[in-house]
C-alpha cells in the first residue's frame, strides 16, 4: 500500500470520498478527500486545500479567527469582539445576544 492509502492517526485505509466542508459553521462546498474508514480523519490535497481556502476569501471567512482578552466591567467580565466579527456579522452596539458555555472549553454567542 502506498503512503496516502493510510490514515496518519490509526493506520487504517483510506477512501476516496467527495465530503461537504465547513468553515465556522458555513458550507464552502464538497471536496474529494481521503477519509479514514475507522476514525473519519479526512485529508484533502494540495490543490484542493488551495481551492477551499480561495473560496473561503471569496466568501469573506477568511482570517476571521481572533485572539481577544477578557476585561472587567463591575461584577461582570466582558469580551471585546473584534472589528472584523463585528463587521462580518453586521453586530450594533446594544444589539441583544445570547450566551451560554459549551462544554468547558467554548462560549457559544447567538442572535
Ligand atoms: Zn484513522
Amino acid at each position: 500500500m502506498k503512503d496516502e492509502d493510510i490514515c496518519w492517526e490509526c493506520n487504517s485505509r483510506l477512501k476516496s470520498r467527495n465530503v461537504d466542508y465547513f468553515l465556522y459553521g458555513i458550507k464552502i462546498g464538497k471536496f474529494p478527500a481521503r477519509v479514514c474508514e475507522k476514525c473519519n480523519e479526512t485529508y484533502f490535497s494540495e490543490g484542493t486545500s488551495r481551492r477551499m481556502t480561495m473560496i473561503a476569501k471569496e466568501k469573506g471567512l477568511w482570517g476571521l479567527q481572533a485572539r481577544t482578552k477578557i476585561g472587567k466591567v463591575g461584577n461582570s467580565l466582558d469580551i471585546k469582539i473584534p472589528r472584523k466579527i463585528r463587521d462580518f456579522l453586521n453586530l450594533k452596539k446594544g444589539e441583544e445576544v445570547t450566551i451560554h458555555p459549551e462544554g468547558k472549553g467554548k462560549i457559544v454567542i447567538s442572535f
